[in-house]
């Protein structure tokens, strides 16, 4: 027999909890159906280091906002975990562990989802499957020879767990950075292959960096301030919850010896070659970095504060465009350049052309079906812990109502 429920949710993550307390409270029945456990990505998408980049304070999860003693600093990984899995235990989250939904179809007016070994039909999806989905894969990425060790970002565990020898690291948001810093640390030849970042010191005028977004208005930006659909792939300012928040850009990687050099471009059985546009891409985040100054400044006038920092003048590093691979002793490659929507298994005419859901409050065209943790669903802070509520109440609201 097929099971019916009302509503399901599909991922226990943040975004997938944070419904599933507001419904709670107003005693809508509900499943959550979860891959994995709760929390899976921050268990096992995350290096054993991770910590988070935003300060704790800005854990405002419903019914789990951060009341520990060091709201300034940074949790680590499984801090984190803990704090997600009491939270769950705390609302008791009706959360199924272990079952994955391989497809979501409709038949008539009712969702029908393949789990393990079954069919559930649900009159109400909410899709919360994740913001960071599957891991972006630079053009002629598999040209790199095969007797390289080769990882995702998420894969990564330390230093200690790859071959010995140098580091290729293809990607410099924030997390290419902390890996590129944490390797460097522990003794290792680094080589950043670097794209276009944002980035922005980790404190300005006695306030966190985040502070600072939080109160311009800077993660209250919708899709529509972007200056293109594009826009939403950007990554977050380079900077580090490490070593109790410190900066971590490309000045601070430079200084202290990691190799910064162009776009990946190709490789063959000797040389791996990057673009020659290492100077454009740090301009790009200067630019980055101004462009959010200017809604810092924006601020500071309103407030009668003082404008706490200003861009610096052009870094003028320059990379080479090629490294040999056997001469430079480079055994490893990990990729971390960004992330793409997977939503494949979800065969509902409900995206884009960049595979993003298209929706209006995480509501989408087809009635009953939402979603939550997309990025930029409504604003910048719609994919992180600091604004995945506000999106959450609105989605809750709307089921609670009985509207589609
Ligand atoms: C490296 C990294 C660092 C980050 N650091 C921060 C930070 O410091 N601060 C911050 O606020 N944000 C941070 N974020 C952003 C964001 O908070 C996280 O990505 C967060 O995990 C998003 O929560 P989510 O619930 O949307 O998705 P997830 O946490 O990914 O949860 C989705 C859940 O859905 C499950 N799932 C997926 N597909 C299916 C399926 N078909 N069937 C059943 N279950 C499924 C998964 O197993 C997972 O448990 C970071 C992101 C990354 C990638």
């Amino acid at each position: 027999m097929t099971e019916s429920v009302g509503v399901a949710i599909i991922g226990a993550g943040q975004a997938g909890l944070a419904t599933s307390w507001f419904l709670k409270q107003a005693g809508v029945e509900h499943v959550i159906l979860e891959a994995g456990r709760v929390a899976e990505t921050w268990r096992t998408r995350r290096w054993d280091s991770f910590c988070l980049v935003t300060p704790n304070w800005t854990v405002k999860l419903p019914g789990a906002a951060y009341r520990g003693p060091e709201p300034d600093g940074f949790m680590g990984r499984s801090e984190l975990v803990d704090h997600f899995q009491a939270w769950a235990d705390l609302f008791d989250a009706p959360v199924r562990a272990g079952c994955r939904v391989s497809a979501l179809d409709l038949d008539g007016d009712d969702f029908v989802l393949t789990v393990p070994d079954a069919a559930l039909r649900a009159r109400k999806v909410v899709i919360a499957s994740g913001g960071y989905q599957r891991a972006y894969m630079p053009p002629n990425a598999e040209l790199l020879p095969g007797h390289l060790t080769q990882l995702l970002a998420e894969e990564y565990s330390n230093p200690a767990a790859l071959p010995p020898g140098a580091v290729l690291i293809v990607g410099s948001g924030q997390t290419g950075c902390q890996l590129a810093e944490e390797l460097h640390e522990a003794g290792r030849r680094v080589i950043l292959s670097c794209g276009r970042c944002p980035w922005a010191p980790r404190r300005m005028g006695g306030h966190d960096l985040v502070w600072w977004i939080v109160e311009s208005g800077f993660w209250n930006r919708t899709p529509a301030q972007l200056p293109s659909l594009a826009a939403r792939l950007l990554g977050n300012p380079q900077t580090t919850g490490h070593h109790g928040g410190r900066d971590l850009n490309y000045r601070t990687l430079h200084a202290a010896g990691v190799e910064l050099v162009g776009r990946y471009l190709g490789a063959n059985d000797r040389k791996v070659h990057f673009a020659d546009d290492l100077a454009l891409s740090i301009q790009a985040g200067d630019d980055l970095a101004r462009t959010f100054m200017r809604w810092v400044a924006t601020l500071c006038e309103k407030r009668g504060l003082a404008v706490p920092w200003e861009v610096p003048p052009s870094a003028g590093f320059a990379g080479r465009t090629e490294a040999d691979l056997e001469k430079e002793g480079i055994t490893t490659v990990i990729w971390t350049a960004g992330y793409r929507p997977d939503y494949d298994w979800v065969h509902l005419p409900v995206f884009d052309e960049m595979k993003f859901p298209i929706q209006v409050d995480g509501r989408s065209a087809v009635p009953g079906l939402y979603f939550m943790g997309v990025h930029f669903q409504r604003k910048a802070q719609s994919a992180v812990l600091y604004g995945v509520g506000e999106d959450a109440e609105l989605v809750a609201r709307h089921i609670i109502e009985g509207r589609t």
